[in-house]
């Protein structure tokens, strides 16, 4: 009986061990760079020759787009023991813009990539059931925007839904065109500070200084006053909530999407955690979330829900948003 059981423990241990084994194989790190005229998200893999090949790529992109910005990001996924690694780049200056995406096939057991082509997937959209009576929740995008939020945007506008941007005044001053994109289809714009500063060690000057900017320049640009704040890394205390005159939005459902750059990590964790009321936080400025969310808008309308903004929510929930007050969701 007890070796039985010594038997049953060592295979145990065992199948742990390979497991564990995989995963470290498999442990992607992002990795950012970040200068006045790049921003560039990329993988570690931990692995010398594919780090090594995609820090070579990268480098020759940063040669050929010298007097460029670029912005560089990725999305990827598993296939079988494979990683699919998709970069998306764009370059831009001036008038002129270059959008490029590259594919790479890589076995980091193998020390294996190569570039690949993979066909466009064509996106027909197969929605099963539809049940007509609808689950709400609210989609919130931070730090943005950027050219990703136009992919967003394009894809709640498809389905006829709608979300909150939390935008930074930074961000909103060099996008006046997305920030008026968004107004024109019925998007909610709120505030997520001037410069993504953390509020809860800044004095009252400061906090004033990081709202009421943001407030304006998103009023110049939309004749509207945001009605909504979320306070950068969501982070407030007892100071912020009195002195924020608006009501305080942080979430419930957290997609880890600055972690994880992978459009079908991103859906599924959204699939597998909601519920009705639920406030989702995603960030609008990268590709693989642009590609989650048209990824599990479908699946979400299968399973009977429909994506609101945040005051919709509020108000089809019947709840009174109040100034100074934190809500996590609509429950
Ligand atoms: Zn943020």
């Amino acid at each position: 009986m007890i070796s039985l059981l010594k038997k049953i423990i060592t295979i145990l241990l065992i199948i742990t061990f390979i497991i564990i084994l995989n995963n470290i194989n498999y442990n992607i790190k992002n990795q950012t760079y970040i200068t006045d005229n790049k921003e560039i998200y990329y993988p570690i893999f931990n692995n010398r020759y594919i780090d090594n090949y995609i820090d070579k790529y990268l480098n020759s992109k940063i040669d050929k787009y010298n007097n460029y910005n670029i912005y560089i990001d990725y999305d990827y996924y598993k296939e079988n023991n494979n990683i699919m690694l998709t970069f998306y780049e764009k370059a831009y200056h001036n008038n002129k813009e270059i959008n490029n995406t590259k594919t790479y096939k890589i076995n980091p057991k193998k020390s294996e990539i190569q570039q690949v082509t993979i066909k466009q997937e064509e996106n027909n959209i197969n929605i099963k059931n539809r049940s007509n009576s609808y689950k709400l929740i609210a989609f919130t995008f931070d730090d943005g925007p950027n050219h990703n939020t136009i992919k967003i945007i394009d894809t709640l506008k498809k389905y006829n839904m709608s979300a909150t941007f939390f935008v930074l005044g930074t961000k909103a001053q060099q996008n006046t065109k997305i920030i008026k994109y968004m107004q024109e289809n019925k998007m909610e714009i709120g505030n997520h500070t001037y410069s993504h500063r953390l509020l809860t060690n800044a004095t009252f000057e400061q906090i004033e200084e990081e709202v009421l900017k943001t407030n304006q320049i998103i009023y110049n640009i939309t004749n509207k006053y945001p009605q909504l704040i979320r306070p950068s890394y969501g982070s407030f205390n007892k100071k912020i909530r009195k002195n924020i005159n608006m009501p305080i939005i942080i979430w419930n459902v957290d997609t880890l999407d600055w972690k994880n750059h992978s459009s079908k990590k991103i859906a599924n964790k959204i699939l597998k955690q909601v519920k009705d009321g639920d406030i989702i936080l995603m960030h609008d400025i990268y590709s693989a979330t642009a590609k989650a969310v048209e990824i599990v808008i479908p699946k979400l309308i299968e399973k009977g829900y429909k994506i609101v903004s945040v005051s919709e929510l509020f108000y089809y929930k019947n709840i009174e948003l109040k100034k100074g007050i934190v809500y996590g969701n609509a429950r």
